[in-house]
């Protein structure tokens, strides 16, 4: 692309020539197609507007030094997509048409895909959407699956850099049997007052805990939560929080570097034995957390001691985002290369 100042681009919506469609009609998924309009026109009764009948995924392209285009662990996100679609009663989506659909999208809009060198990437969003007029509350017979993709900048524009954020004891996400675990937006929507506010105190997201008893670490905003100790990487296990791929891929990583992994639930106080602690989702990959404030309690955990990302959240980062680019081998099985 000529006019496009890749390093400078945000995390936010360009529009691309096409997006992927596929339409769930009389039970069955019918076949993909490409459309150059960013806009959808569906029934004002449609259950995604009055219900929430709507699930996403986020997912990445990356461009490498060798020109390939490279998915990360796609089949993971059309996985986690069937999920959400069971969660709130829509129909699946199938793995291999979630694929083709994304590949189609990708390759269709080859040219918005930042070069190596810039640290841009192109996002991937898929949403399925209940379209068919519902006024009683039950699920919708009809559905849109829509994959639109928009370049996005290198989320660290100043280079990896530590975040605050904040505990507030007044707002949950999620219930503990609620939809936290399904990427629906619905979730999104209960969290943006909270969001909203922490972003104009200074914060970069809400580290929330569990809704039950606010004793336990549930997830940061649109992120899961790990914490550094030693040898070991500590991450929350709830019932209410997203399954993080970003998270399930440092796992894999930081087991492959001989560390322990403690998947368990973890007390708000266990913050103050963290020697790293970070958010970790596609957007970032980590972004590590310099300070939890905890103003309702008057508390407040210093985690960082050096103003910078520590050693191994900075060790982590660069070997996802390494195989991402590829840049080293995917030891791992992760990459699909679009041919
Ligand atoms: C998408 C999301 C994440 C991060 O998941 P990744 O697969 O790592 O991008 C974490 N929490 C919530 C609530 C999310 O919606």
């Amino acid at each position: 692309m000529e006019n496009i100042n890749w390093s400078d681009l945000s995390f936010g919506y360009m529009k691309t020539d096409y997006n992927v469609r596929c339409y769930y009609r009389d039970g069955k998924w019918g076949e993909l197609e490409v459309s150059s309009t960013d806009t959808i026109n569906i029934h004002m009764a449609a259950t995604c507007l009055h219900y929430g009948q709507e699930a996403f995924e986020g997912m990445k392209a990356f461009r490498g030094k060798d020109g390939k285009i490279r998915l990360f662990r796609m089949e993971d996100n059309a996985k986690r997509l069937q999920s959400s679609c069971d969660g709130i009663m829509m129909p699946q989506i199938p793995t291999e048409k979630f694929a083709e659909a994304v590949i189609k999208a990708v390759k269709l809009n080859e040219r918005f895909i930042p070069p190596y060198e810039s640290g841009a990437s192109l996002y991937i969003r898929p949403l399925l959407i209940g379209i068919s007029p519902q006024v009683g509350v039950s699920p919708a017979k009809e559905y849109l699956f829509i994959i639109f993709v928009t370049p996005v900048g290198p989320y660290f524009k100043a280079g990896f850099q530590n975040t605050n954020v904040v505990i507030y004891r007044q707002y949950d996400r999620a219930a503990p049997l609620g939809t936290g675990t399904y990427k629906v937006g619905g979730n999104y929507a209960a969290s943006l007052v909270a969001g909203q506010r922490a972003h104009e105190e200074g914060y970069a997201a809400v580290l929330y805990l569990d809704a039950k008893e606010k004793k336990y670490i549930d997830e940061c905003g649109p992120a899961n939560f790990f914490g550094i100790r030693g040898n070991s990487y500590i991450t929350p296990e709830s019932t209410s929080i997203l399954p993080s791929i970003t998270n399930k891929s440092l796992i894999e990583i930081a087991k492959s570097m001989g560390m322990t992994i403690e998947r368990r639930r973890v007390p708000e106080e266990e913050i103050a034995t963290f020697e790293e602690a970070g958010e970790c989702g596609t957007a970032a990959v980590i972004s590590p957390i310099g300070r939890v404030d905890d103003p309702m309690e008057g508390k407040s955990y210093q985690i960082s001691k050096t103003g910078k990302p520590g050693p191994v959240c900075t060790k982590l980062y660069n070997k996802l985002r390494a195989i991402q680019y590829g840049d080293e081998p995917d030891t791992f099985g992760w990459i699909t290369v679009v041919e």
